[in-house]
């Protein structure tokens, strides 16, 4: 086989826009792989029609459960409604035939898109200026910690620690050890906020920084956070916004104006773009002008009069990626601010708001929540009590895929016993928040009169309840037809 016959066939050839030929290799696949690698026969492809193939994918596509075909209430991950209208933009000629990384003067348009996204996010976070490119959250902020960290190079610095608070996302104290600092955790109050008596005590000279999401990861809004920012900056710390729960203050409240020096966003979260097996993504960063040098390049830069990607410049972080982010993906969420605009952004958050302290009240004669008060986005709910009837959260949670739901966060966060974080989100009718606290109410009951529907559940499932750390840590990865 020859590798450039792939990639002639594959050349857009419309519209009189030149592709470069780029220098893939002409030789023969057999020169490039080693023998003892190659395959002596064919794979035993399938043979079949195209009806076939359609009924294959319509089966496969009917075992998933999607936003598109329920509630998928997975606190912490905002897994909201994506407007079909993203897509119809994201389809366009003018953005499906092109790529971004054709001859600049070709994509013009496109490039354009990505700096009033930039631009867009850039306003909705109180920044100065952004970088679409990072592929993910998790990757945002591993952007954002290697910028913290060239910064204090830069500065002279020799800051080691970056503190999370105890209700921290995973990927905060995950990213923090892999950008080579030392991770400590910040406790919580009696509130469910920061525990600012003991953060005075943590920062000091060596603190590179705290990482925060706000509201936080239990749903609370840190109301001290001027003050949390006074004591980080008085030291000569950073702020970091983890962006994921913006969704609750979006047109409302600005991390910038909170104090905070650099974010990332989740575009798969608060910009209604497809989550789906950890991408495709999206995790843009957003930062002050001071740190605005750090940024990776390429940047984008309006050069006598066209854009171009530029260097990023003697103080830039590097590459973080290949290219620029999922530009699919961008579209979508630059479409999706287009079609809300300020008032319809203001309307997401306080419906999300409104749709989780709602749905919180319903289900509040069963069920206890881990911290009084109201909430913002989200709440976690501690089924304690549950398990001392004899239900874990677990349960309750498989059990919930037989009534038709994807079951909300479970475990999570780390210091809430049995937790179970619900994110509702605005996107879902005030009937479907009914159906659903119905139904944890109903579970709720069951503990009492069978517990083993629980034990066993889920019930109506293709496959039955799975042993997911094997499956991780021993996976088959063999193909049926192999
Ligand atoms: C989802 C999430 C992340 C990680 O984001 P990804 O886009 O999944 O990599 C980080 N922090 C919080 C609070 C999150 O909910």
């Amino acid at each position: 086989m020859d590798v450039r016959l792939i990639f002639e066939r594959s050349r857009p050839k419309r519209r009189g826009v030149t592709v470069p030929p780029g220098d893939f290799p002409s030789r023969r696949i057999e020169e490039m792989v080693p023998a003892a690698l190659l395959r002596e026969a064919p794979p035993p492809l399938p043979e079949v029609s195209e009806l076939e193939v359609v009924r294959h994918y319509t089966y496969l596509s009917q075992l998933n459960y999607g936003v598109d075909s329920g509630l998928y209430p997975l606190g912490s991950c905002t897994m909201k409604y994506n407007p079909k209208v993203n897509d119809r933009v994201a389809e366009l000629p003018g953005i499906r035939e092109v790529h971004p990384l054709q001859p600049e003067e070709t994509v013009q348009g496109l490039l354009e898109i990505l700096h009033q996204l930039e631009l867009a996010l850039a306003e909705v976070t109180g920044m100065d200026a952004m970088t679409l490119q990072p592929a993910a959250g998790a990757h945002g902020e591993l952007t954002g910690l290697f910028i913290v960290k060239a910064y204090l190079r830069e500065c002279g610095e020799a800051r080691t620690v970056i503190l999370v608070p105890d209700s921290a996302h995973g990927t905060n104290p995950a990213t923090a050890a892999m950008a080579g600092f030392e991770v400590r955790h910040v406790p919580s109050d009696s509130r469910g906020r920061v525990d600012l008596a003991a953060l005075r005590g943590m920062v000091d000279q060596r603190t590179a920084g705290l990482m925060l999401t706000n509201p936080n990861t239990l749903g609370l809004f840190e109301d001290q956070i001027l003050e949390i920012a006074e004591v980080v900056h008085r030291q000569g710390g950073l702020l970091y916004y983890d962006g994921a729960n913006l969704n609750a203050i979006l047109g409302k409240v600005r991390p910038g104006d909170m104090g905070f020096d650099l974010v990332h966003l989740n575009l798969h979260k608060t910009f209604s773009t497809p989550h789906g097996g950890g991408g495709p993504g999206a995790g843009p960063v957003g930062v002050k002008a001071f740190l605005a040098p750090y940024l990776p390049g390429p940047r984008l830069a309006w050069v006598e009069g066209a854009w171009r990607w530029v260097d990023g410049g003697p103080h830039s972080i590097g590459q973080m990626r290949a290219f620029y982010g999922n530009v699919g993906v961008l579209v979508r969420a630059w479409a999706y601010l287009l079609s809300q605009g300020p008032e319809g952004l203001k309307a997401v958050a306080e419906m999300a708001v409104l749709n989780a302290n709602y749905l919180k009240a319903q289900l509040s004669p069963s069920y206890q929540t881990a911290f009084a008060g109201p909430v913002q986005h989200e709440f976690v709910l501690s089924l304690k009590r549950q398990k001392q009837r004899g239900a874990k959260a677990l349960d309750v949670a498989k059990r919930l895929i037989d009534y038709g739901f994807y079951p909300p966060t479970v475990y999570f966060p780390l210091v809430v016993e049995e937790a179970m974080m619900v994110e509702p989100t605005e996107t879902e009718s005030k009937q479907t928040l009914d159906a659903f606290s119905a139904a944890m109410l109903a579970i709720d009951q069951e503990i009492d009169r069978d517990p083993a529907l629980l034990a066993e559940a889920p019930h109506r499932t293709v496959v039955r309840r799975l042993d997911e750390a094997l499956a991780a840590r021993q996976p088959r990865l063999v193909w049926a037809g192999e």
